[in-house]
């Protein structure tokens, strides 16, 4: 058997026989296997768009060649009674926990909010009454935020290229689809990934892992440079070793570990507005027709680095939908979702300025100032429109410095209210914005219809934990802090995986 890896070039609405067929053309026998390594879209030029792939094919009419590499993850087994706690059943949380269970320890993993069925009620009394629930809403339940995120599983992150494929593995026996092992932009989308937490979390538990719902944990008892115990509202809970994947959204856990004495930095993070548009603009402006068939929706990355402050769009959901999701009461803010078949009418991004506080306010800005500097902006926005509908402006009246009176339709669930930013955003955030926007408006045909409307303002972390390595917190021997509330990853894939470093390395500490 012989092994030929082959670049190929494919119409956008080909199919598994014309694939076939190109690839025996250009091997000159029919017997053959293949696989996709990689499959990206072409877009460079408008009249001739099409896939790129990258085709592993083995044969015996095939001399010599490597077979394709296939290292996996290795998870280094202990024989050991120990318990680790982990906290957060986001991605980073998760998949610590499961992959500590696959190595032989005892874990407990705790959520405050609840199994993810009860999650989805939850957040549907939200979009009817507007009433949310603080443990069960768009941040908060089973899965973390990774389960209503979009579930673009893109990362840049060239560090993590075997937990990568892990968790891909485990998404796809979970039920995601095949093909995120090869799109260059992976998308699991929010209605399957709901599925996929349900199916994880029953294979943790099979492996005997313990899993505790509306459990949270209020404090942590600490000793010499190591936790013996957490506080939860279950009672204490003592372990050997406690994860915690608290995520970016819980505010508490932060002040509490400040509080009791783990290290944290303010670091650079990015605020704006999420901007919508019809997908069919957006459409026009990247393939210069309405649909592209064998083509979702069209999406677009979008920079601008010549202001006082860097623009750039983040979370890109072509195909989807706006949402509310303020994580506690009375703040506000928004993001961005689509389901996997990315049909509806609009296409939605968020449009950030890069920030750093220490620069911003001209001193030194401890961690839980900064934590409250962001509330604070949450808040106003609240306070603005007395609740969660939102503040919102057209992209052209924005470049104009001017207010919008009257909003098409949108995808977003509660009322749009004419604002003037000016009134709700930094001087120099709102600068940056005009200038990047005009840009943007250049390099996109119809981006000046697009509407803003604020606040975006949980792209990262606006903390950092001292962290020695992977994810042990300074100054503990049995505290790791990972994932997206650590400011050491951001996304559903990098947080995935700083989990996973965090259990391989407690997992090296008993082997
Ligand atoms: C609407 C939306 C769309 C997104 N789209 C994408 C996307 O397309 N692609 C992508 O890569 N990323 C996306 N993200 C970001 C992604 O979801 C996060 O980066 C990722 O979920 C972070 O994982 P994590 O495990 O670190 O934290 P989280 O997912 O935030 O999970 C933290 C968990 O900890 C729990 N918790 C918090 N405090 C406590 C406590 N005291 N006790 C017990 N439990 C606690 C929380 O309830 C939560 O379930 C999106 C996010 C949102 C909100």
């Amino acid at each position: 058997m012989g092994y030929k890896s082959l670049n190929i070039k494919m119409p956008t609405d080909y199919t598994e026989e014309t694939l076939r067929y190109t690839i025996e053309k250009m091997i000159l026998t029919s017997e053959f296997e293949f696989s996709i390594d990689k499959k990206s879209l072409d877009g460079r030029q408008k009249s001739n768009i099409h896939w790129l792939l990258r085709v592993s094919v083995s044969s015996k009419s095939i001399k010599g060649g490597d077979e394709p590499e296939n290292s996996e993850l290795e998870i280094p087994q202990v024989n050991t009674n120990k318990l680790v706690i982990v906290v957060g059943s986001g991605p980073a949380g998760f998949y610590s926990a499961y992959v500590l269970r696959k190595a032989g320890f005892r874990v407990r993993l705790i959520e405050q909010g609840p199994e993810v069925f009860q999650r989805i009620k939850d957040v549907k009394l939200f979009h009817k009454k507007r009433i949310l629930n603080e443990r069960s809403n768009y941040a908060f339940g089973e899965g973390g935020a990774g389960t209503f995120s979009d579930g673009k599983l893109t990362s840049r992150t060239k560090t993590i290229k075997l937990e990568r494929k892990f968790i891909f593995n485990e998404y796809i026996e979970a039920g995601a689809p095949e093909e995120i092992r090869y799109l260059a932009k992976p998308h699991i989308g929010s209605n399957l990934l709901v599925k996929t937490a349900r199916n994880l979390r029953t294979k943790f538990i099979d492996l005997g892992g313990e899993m505790l719902f509306d459990t949270e944990m209020t404090g942590i008892n600490i000793q010499d440079g190591k936790v013996t115990f957490i506080e939860t509202n279950k009672g204490q809970m003592d372990a050997d070793y406690f994860v915690i994947a608290s995520g970016h959204s819980s505010y508490p856990v932060y002040e509490m570990l400040i509080k009791s004495g783990v290290k944290f930095q303010t670091k650079p993070f990015a605020i704006g507005n999420r901007v919508e548009h019809t997908q069919e603009i957006i459409n026009n402006a990247q393939w210069r027709t309405k649909e592209l068939p064998g083509v979702k929706a069209a999406d677009y990355a979008v920079t601008f680095n010549d202001a006082s402050n860097p623009v750039y769009s983040f979370c890109m959901c072509p195909g989807g939908n706006v949402v509310s999701a303020p994580p506690t009461k009375g703040v506000n803010l928004v993001n961005g979702m689509s389901n996997y078949k990315r049909n509806y009418p609009f296409a939605n991004s968020a449009i950030v300025a890069g920030l750093d506080l220490n620069k911003q306010l001209k001193r030194n800005v401890e961690p839980l100032e900064a934590l409250d500097w962001v509330m604070g902006l949450e808040r106003k926005f609240y306070d603005y429109v007395g609740g969660y509908d939102a503040p919102a402006v057209k992209v052209a009246d924005f470049i104009e410095g001017k207010t919008t009176s009257t909003f098409p339709a949108t995808s977003y669930p509660f009322d749009l209210i004419t604002a003037d930013m000016n009134e709700l955003l930094p001087a120099n955030i709102i600068n940056s914005q005009k200038e990047a926007l005009r840009k943007f408006n250049k390099q996109m045909l119809g981006f000046d219809q697009g509407i803003l409307m604020g606040l975006e303002s949980r792209t990262s972390s606006p903390i950092q934990a001292d962290r020695s390595r992977e994810g042990l917190c300074d100054g503990f021997s049995n505290l790791y802090f990972v994932g997206e509330g650590s400011g050491f990853s951001g996304g559903i894939v990098s947080s995935g995986a700083d989990g996973i470093k965090a259990a391989i390395d407690i997992a090296r500490q008993e082997v």
